[in-house]
């Protein structure tokens, strides 16, 4: 009986050292995306929060201060982790730029 203590990993395979046998690797479970804000807490869809800082919106002379609340967040792939709407205009921000309010 095989006991597979020696196995070879290809990308999408094991391979037995001692017997040759070959068996596919068990598909790894997609990582769940984690994103956290400039504290370290973990954000969520829905969450609402708060800038620590105040940010320039892209293309525009606009400032977002400081301490403005955004609600109901959405988490999206990306740079910029945080879909939500701050006054009315849809914009992204990065999550190390928040905090969970
Ligand atoms: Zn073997």
């Amino acid at each position: 009986m095989c006991e597979m203590t020696e196995v070879l990993e290809h990308p999408e395979r094991w391979e037995c050292i001692t017997c040759g046998h070959e068996w596919e690797r068990a598909p790894a479970p997609p990582a769940a995306r984690v994103v956290k804000d400039a504290y370290g807490t973990v954000l969520a869809d829905g969450d609402s929060v708060a800038l620590i800082k105040d940010l320039k919106l892209k293309g525009s002379s606009q400032v977002i201060k400081g301490g403005t609340k955004a609600k109901g967040i959405r988490l999206v792939d990306g740079d910029h982790e945080i879909s939500c709407k701050i006054e009315g205009v849809a914009i992204g921000l990065k999550a190390c730029f928040v905090r969970k309010a």
